[in-house]
């Protein structure tokens, strides 16, 4: 476990990485882990989930999340 994976929400962890492809506003995306086995990405216009099963910067298996890629 690590800082990036340790909470269940978003706000209890690191960010992961922020990125910001528009070239004519602000609209910089934000990449956070959780330990409920999604990848959270929000803006100022939305935000989306991702499930994922490891966390990409130690390699914790995530449980704990539906995990609709296991159909
Ligand atoms: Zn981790």
């Amino acid at each position: 476990m690590c800082q990036y994976c340790q909470g269940t929400s978003y706000i209890d962890n690191d960010l992961l990485i922020e990125f910001d492809d528009s070239e004519e506003l602000v609209d910089t995306v934000k990449v956070y882990v959780t330990s409920k086995a999604k990848l959270f990405l929000h803006n100022d216009y939305g935000a989306v989930t991702v499930p994922i099963k490891y966390c990409p910067m130690c390699g914790r298996e995530l449980q704990g999340g539906a995990d609709e890629t296991n159909a």
